[in-house]
């Protein structure tokens, strides 16, 4: 077996990595390229566990400024990671890599409900477990998802796979040429510096719980695989500099 770094992951897949260009909507052909390389690093051996956002389809925050009531469009946005879960849980299958879903809303014709438990001996047993409908709860995101599940899981590490960008920069790299990139933060560096990597809920729980977390740009073929067998690439935020 080759060397490997982390052996339990947290990948958070944000619905935007789902959508493709247009960043909206749920496009098959970018869906086998993340379920290929999830493959990847199944074959290590890797015990993967993946929380999947929903912007791609709807957020919370986008129907409270329309006027709806913030909680009913947070149900919404929980909602939608659900379709991405599926979408994904349907390519992975299509790749002969095991999965479950599990939802934090229950919907127990087309997915388990989350157990902690049975999380945990579906890893060992060598399953994709995918965590949908985010934390259950309206005012929350799949940041903070993921940071909850990994501490509950007790996973080494949260991936931030993020859609083109290479790791966490001190000003947007788009907008700011003196933008520079970090390449080791700490969590308190995150939330003082109000660097965008997660919001400050999930920040201090993966904080709080010493969860190290690696963002990195999922675009670039080969990455997951790169981060879990400990090459340095994109950015690393843990406990202590
Ligand atoms: N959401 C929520 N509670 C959660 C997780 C998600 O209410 O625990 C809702 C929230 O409205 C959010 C939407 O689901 O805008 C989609 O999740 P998110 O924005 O985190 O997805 P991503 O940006 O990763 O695609």
């Amino acid at each position: 077996m080759s060397k490997i770094k982390y052996k339990r992951i947290v990948l958070k897949v944000s619905g935007e990595a789902l959508a493709g260009q247009e960043g909206f909507g749920i496009k098959p052909p970018i869906i086998v390229n993340v379920a290929k390389e999830i493959k990847e690093v199944y074959a290590l051996g890797v015990q993967i566990a993946i929380v999947v956002g929903g912007g791609n389809i709807w957020r919370g925050q986008t129907g409270a400024e329309m006027g709806m009531e913030r909680a009913q469009a947070d149900y919404m946005g929980m909602l939608a990671t659900v379709m991405n879960a599926l979408a994904l849980q349907d390519n992975l299958e299509q790749l002969d890599v095991p999965t479950r879903v599990q939802t934090s809303i229950e919907m127990r014709q087309i997915a388990e409900p989350y157990i902690r438990r049975k999380a945990i001996r579906h890893l060992e047993k060598n399953r994709v477990v995918i965590f949908a409908a985010g934390t259950g709860n309206p005012y929350f995101s799949t940041d903070t998802t993921a940071a909850l599940r990994a501490a509950e899981i007790d996973a080494d590490v949260i991936l931030m796979a993020k859609n083109n960008v290479d790791g966490v920069y001190s000003a947007d790299p788009n907008k700011d040429v003196h933008a520079t990139k970090f390449h080791e933060l700490t969590h308190l560096d995150i939330i003082d510096k109000g660097l965008n990597v997660m919001d400050t809920t999930a920040s201090s729980l993966s904080m709080d719980n010493n969860i190290p977390l690696v963002v990195f740009n999922l675009n670039e073929a080969g990455n997951i695989k790169r981060v879990v067998q400990g090459e340095q690439i994109g950015t690393t935020i843990k406990g202590d500099k």
